[in-house]
């Protein structure tokens, strides 16, 4: 391991909604979810059934001892509330346990609040423990475009860009833009830096549009990975127009016109099983050759 830490795993791909096994042999059967090492911080991207793998690896880590990492104080960011990127957050393991810390940072949607949206998931009626009663502690924050999240060694602090852009000794950073073409409300991309200038730009649940989304073009330029939501093949987004999802097509067009050096496909349909994936990912190869389907357990270490 080189000296410095920014590592990310995929923990969820799928969209929607778990499929059967029979339709994620190869790429996986979990909902949305990221984790991200960035020096000793675990920096986590939403709360899809993914995170319940995550939480038993994080749990095995904190057990071994050695680990590095301070997994007592976890950060997350949400890119948007749907349940498809909340459903694993109840059965995450590290909710249990005293003394975790969690740093819960998320775009208000609509009126909602992330608080409020997972106090509603975990309510008397759908879920037997509510978010009061578990022993871990969060603390919550809103997030916009104006808005800069700076990783230290002690922790993290949330800045106005404009005095972000003056501090230098960080390790790591997250930014984001809000995309408005996801229904009710939208959903934010985000992009991860570390100190070194290596980049990943996460944007799922978005719908591309003719001559690409210039914002996220911009946003995304020079990325070392953008992963994108293809969620749909050309014929199925004939339906699905305006359901705030995207074609692998949209997704190679902007990694192409961004400069990006490798491209994730992800929220795969839980319809798509491994033929149909795997002759999508040869199908974006002819428009963006370093394209890969997004697979559970994939690793990146920059
Ligand atoms: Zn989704
Ligand atoms: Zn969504």
């Amino acid at each position: 391991m080189s000296d410095h830490l920014f590592r990310l795993k995929i923990y969820g791909v799928r969209g929607s909604y778990p499929p059967t096994t029979d339709n994620g042999h190869t790429y996986g059967v979990n909902t949305t979810c990221l984790r991200f090492d960035i020096e000793k911080h675990v920096v986590i991207f939403d709360a899809g059934t993914g995170i319940i793998n995550l939480g038993n690896d994080l749990f095995q880590e904190m057990r071994q001892a050695d680990g590095k990492q301070n997994y007592k104080k976890l950060h997350f960011f949400f890119s948007h509330l749907h349940i498809d990127h909340l459903m694993g957050f109840p059965y995450f393991l590290l909710n249990y346990i005293p003394d975790i810390e969690m740093h819960m940072i998320s775009p208000r949607i609509l009126t909602y609040s992330l608080e409020q949206v997972l106090e509603f998931l975990m309510s008397p009626a759908l879920f037997p423990v509510t978010l009061n009663e578990l022993p871990s502690r969060r603390t919550f924050y809103d997030f916009s475009e104006n808005m800069v999240a700076l990783f230290f060694d002690h922790g993290f602090e949330i800045h106005p860009a404009s005095e972000a852009a003056k501090i230098k000794n960080w390790q790591g950073k997250v930014s984001c833009l809000r995309n408005y073409t996801h229904p009710k409300g939208g959903a934010y991309i985000y992009k991860v830096e570390s100190h070194n200038g290596k980049k990943v730009v996460f944007a799922t649940d978005v719908e591309g549009f003719v001559g690409n989304d210039q914002r996220l073009v911009n946003f995304a330029r020079d990325a070392d990975i953008l992963i994108h939501d293809a969620q749909y093949t050309l014929e199925e987004y004939a339906m699905f127009q305006g359901f705030g999802h995207s074609t692998y097509e949209m997704a190679c067009a902007v990694a192409k016109e961004a400069g990006v050096k490798k491209l994730l496909l992800t929220h795969h349909d839980p319809k798509h099983g491994d033929e149909l994936l795997a002759q999508l990912e040869a199908k974006a190869r002819e428009i963006f050759p370093q394209t890969h389907v997004a697979t559970e357990f994939m690793e990146f270490a920059f």
